[in-house]
């Protein structure tokens, strides 16, 4: 086999960049209201740091990158870095992904150094509750923008994530569903990990199971083609959509067996797994002049240490940081 694969024979092909820790919200299942210790800026991986390890993992078999955070629009000139990222022969998928509240701004930008294609993440279609879950008083329309003025550059597919909590939002997951047949939205549903959320309680947990007799209502759900959206969402339409319904089962139904990712932390640790402390620095390697064989090996000593899968189900968390710091 060619590329990279983990000791579990599962082939790794795919690198989430975290590029910030910062973020302009504090939703309340990702951080504490008061934030979290930031990094310095000598912290965090410059652009040419972050390029020179795309370039490596791309050698060995990376062929897709995702951009995230902390919010990625939050650090200045992202449009430079997926630029020098595009020039990687070999990565042929650069996305991003972005609460939305600057993609209006940046939409055009992006889309013409090389993104293809975004997420944003969406909990609610109501001002006030926008307000109650990120814990800011932004506006809701900013992100609302941000989806058309994405669309309307070429960005495809734009899809939205909705963390699904009880008695929070899902009253509005009909209002969510209904987007994909009047509006073509591709809304991805997704259960709230507990305990890493960090002001979120185990009874706002919903399974997909209970999600999905919601949109019982609005018709039979179609399951699509397999290979429609390549991640760990199963997608389905209603018969009359053009937009699809993901839904993500990071809980109920891990899918750890069909991981292909590695994630690089903005202060430059390698980490084989979002919930598994493991960690590999690279930033001082990387600040001392290791050779493009050394930064290879550190690359392929993480991929050999991805566990087989995670273990929130056994009450398993990571302790030592918050989502915002890994790249959710
Ligand atoms: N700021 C960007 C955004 O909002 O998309 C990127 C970072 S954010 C941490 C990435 C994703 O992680 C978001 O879709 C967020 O909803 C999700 N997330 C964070 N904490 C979560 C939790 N406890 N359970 C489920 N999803 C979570």
């Amino acid at each position: 086999m060619t590329g990279l694969s983990d000791s579990f024979q599962r082939p790794i092909n795919y690198l989430r960049i975290s590029v910030t820790d910062r973020c302009n919200l504090r939703c309340m299942y990702c951080m504490p209201s008061s934030g979290v210790g930031l990094m310095s800026h000598e912290d965090i991986l410059t652009y040419e740091e972050i390029y020179t390890v795309a370039k490596a993992a791309a050698e060995l078999g990376i062929n897709k990158i995702r951009l995230t955070g902390g919010e990625p629009l939050v650090r200045s000139g992202l449009p430079e870095l997926i630029q020098m990222l595009a020039h990687i022969d070999t990565i042929d998928d650069i996305s991003l992904t972005t609460n939305g509240l600057l993609l209006s701004r940046y939409a055009a930008e992006l889309k013409s150094a090389g993104l293809r294609r975004v997420n944003v993440s969406l909990d609610t279609l109501k001002q006030d509750k926008f307000e109650s879950i990120t814990r800011c008083n932004n506006n809701l329309g900013d992100v609302l923008e941000g989806i058309e003025a994405a669309k309307s550059v070429g960005l495809n597919p734009v899809k939205i994530n909705m963390v699904v909590m009880a008695g929070i939002n899902d009253d509005e997951l009909l209002d969510f569903a209904t987007k994909t047949i009047d509006e073509g939205w591709h809304v991805r549903f997704i259960e709230l990990m507990l305990p890493v959320g960090v002001s979120t309680t185990a009874s706002q947990f919903i399974p997909v199971s209970d999600m999905r007799k919601h949109f019982e209502l609005l018709g039979e759900l179609e399951p699509c083609l397999p290979g429609v959206g390549n991640g760990p969402a199963k997608y389905f339409r209603f018969l009359q959509a053009r937009g699809t319904i993901g839904f993500i089962t990071p809980v109920s139904e891990h899918f750890c067996f069909h991981c292909n990712r590695l994630r690089l932390t903005s202060d430059g640790k390698l980490r084989p797994c979002l919930l598994a402390e493991d960690e590999i620095d690279l930033k001082q390697p990387l600040r001392s002049g290791v050779s493009s064989a050394g930064l290879k090996q550190l690359i392929e000593e993480a991929v050999a240490r991805k566990p087989l899968r995670h273990h929130l189900d056994e009450g398993y968390i990571p302790k030592d940081r918050p989502f915002t710091q890994v790249g959710g």
